[in-house]
């Protein structure tokens, strides 16, 4: 049982919208928040609205199918919150579909959260002796539980100060971006290490907060604010306030947000997603020795493009989508067995002959984690006719799992962990594979202020 709960938590990523639309009924702008960010999560979709009462209306599946726009016009109020899931073991369930919303005397109060948080487990732990029940196996729940508990009074009294004041309490070795609905009032929080972004917009429209600023897009001219890791935000219908709750300036943005996760469009971290990749590339194409050439370089869409398209230009070897995905098509990667993830790939992508024939390729990847995609997809390119495929990692080699909300499954499950380039190249079928070497990741990333554990063969403390 409880290592069953442990498998269902771990490697959470999401993305989550939430605010206040001035006068008009905000149920279809969270949709459109929503739909903006689907590719931080494809499992569930959910949405809490209302002004006093709430309305929570979520679903499994895409945004488009989860959240009906029939059901959408139904419902009433202006301040909500919404978030999509990607929950990677299998295990997507109805109950842990998010926000969780709970009733507390008489009020209503909702929460969504992108993150992990740790002591999670044990707090659940502590209540279940008590005879509290949960109705999900998700953090979420726990921390909505906690800082009800802790607060001790209606919703409507709580303060960001008090609800800040908790979460560093008992939540402070997790990653978390949460949003909280009390009645009339949405609260932002960003953990103190700040893992994962947060965005603010203040427009005419309203006030919004979101994981990435490319679900502002729609608005009027917003004007947009990164929040800090340990600071949040209060809305209310007159106003946003920006205000601090921890004093740790020790900030760990994950860097694996900018290689693979987030929107190629949005800036997060104080940067834009593309001109990142772009650079990535355009490193890993000088860390080449100075003899290597290639006829082609191939990109393995959607997220290794911005960096195949860096490698290229300061190579200048010619770029070819060499590789046609096919849009319709599930993700690869949360397959829960390795045979299925592997058809998936196959029926993902399709080869262009004319590009790939009797060429020395270079494909460009933006990560590798148990190499299934690279696997496969060097054996179809040669299937298709290539003389040599060259696979190339615009992130460094991955050889630790991550607690903090991305994908990471086992040491012994990742085909970099223990392993030299040339036993790499051998598994995948590459004539030979090289990453982007861990000394240049600072040429992007500036500073201390970056996670970048899932390179690094030890747990920071
Ligand atoms: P692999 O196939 O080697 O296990 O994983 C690498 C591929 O999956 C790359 O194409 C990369 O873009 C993608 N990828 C890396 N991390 C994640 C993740 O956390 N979630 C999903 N869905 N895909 C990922
Ligand atoms: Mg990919």
């Amino acid at each position: 049982m409880f290592s069953k709960l442990k498998t269902d938590k771990i490697h959470e990523e999401c993305g989550i919208f939430g605010g206040y639309l001035k006068d008009k009924d905000i149920a279809a702008t969270l949709k459109c928040g929503l739909l903006k960010l689907q590719h931080r999560g494809q499992d569930s979709a959910g949405i809490s609205c209302g002004f006093d009462v709430q309305n929570v209306y979520k679903n499994l599946g895409l945004v488009n199918t989860a959240l009906r726009d029939n059901e959408l016009r139904k419902l009433k109020g202006s301040f909500g919150i919404a978030h999509v899931r990607y929950s990677t073991c299998g295990d997507v369930k109805e109950e842990n579909i998010q926000p969780v919303k709970t009733t507390y005397f008489g009020e209503d109060v909702s929460l969504v959260h992108n993150g992990n948080v740790k002591q999670a487990e044990k707090i659940r732990e502590e209540f279940e002796k008590n005879g509290e029940v949960f109705l999900s196996t998700s953090d979420s729940e726990v921390i909505l539980k906690k800082i009800v508990s802790s607060l001790k009074k209606p919703p409507s009294k709580w303060t960001f100060e008090e609800i800040g004041e908790c979460l560093l309490k008992y939540f402070s070795l997790g990653s978390y971006c949460i949003l909280i609905y009390t009645p009339n009032r949405v609260f932002a929080f960003r953990d103190n290490f700040g893992y994962r972004p947060l965005m603010l917009a203040k427009s005419k429209e309203g006030f919004f907060v979101a994981s990435e600023d490319i679900a502002f897009c729609s608005l009027s001219e917003p004007e947009i604010v990164e929040i800090k890791a340990g600071f949040g935000v209060e809305i209310t219908k007159e106003d946003c306030q920006i205000k601090s709750f921890s004093s740790n300036k020790a900030s760990r943005q994950c860097v694996f947000e900018h290689i693979y996760f987030a929107n190629p469009a949005s800036n997060i971290f104080s940067k834009n997603v593309y001109t990142t990749r772009i650079k990535l590339g355009e490193l890993l194409a000088k860390s080449e020795e100075n003899d290597f050439r290639a006829d082609v370089v191939i990109p393995v869409m959607d997220s290794g493009f911005a960096c195949a398209l860096g490698y290229a230009q300061a190579s200048k070897i010619p770029f070819h989508v060499g590789l046609v995905r096919n849009p319709w098509l599930e993700r690869s990667f949360i397959q829960s067995q390795q045979e299925l993830r592997k058809n998936n790939v196959r029926q993902k992508f399709a080869p262009i002959k004319e590009v790939i024939l009797n060429k020395k390729v270079v494909l460009l990847d933006d990560s590798l984690v148990r190499g299934t995609t690279s696997r496969e997809i060097v054996s179809m390119l040669k299937r298709a006719g290539a003389k040599e495929v060259h696979m190339r990692s615009s992130s460094p080699k991955i050889i630790n799992t991550c607690f903090f909300g991305v994908d990471i499954p086992t040491k012994e499950e990742l085909i970099a962990y223990n392993k030299t380039d040339f036993e790499i190249a051998k598994e995948i079928g590459a004539d030979s594979i090289k990453f982007l070497p861990f000394e240049s990741l600072s040429e992007v990333f500036e500073g201390d202020m970056w996670c970048n554990q899932c390179f690094l063969d030890e747990v920071q403390k």
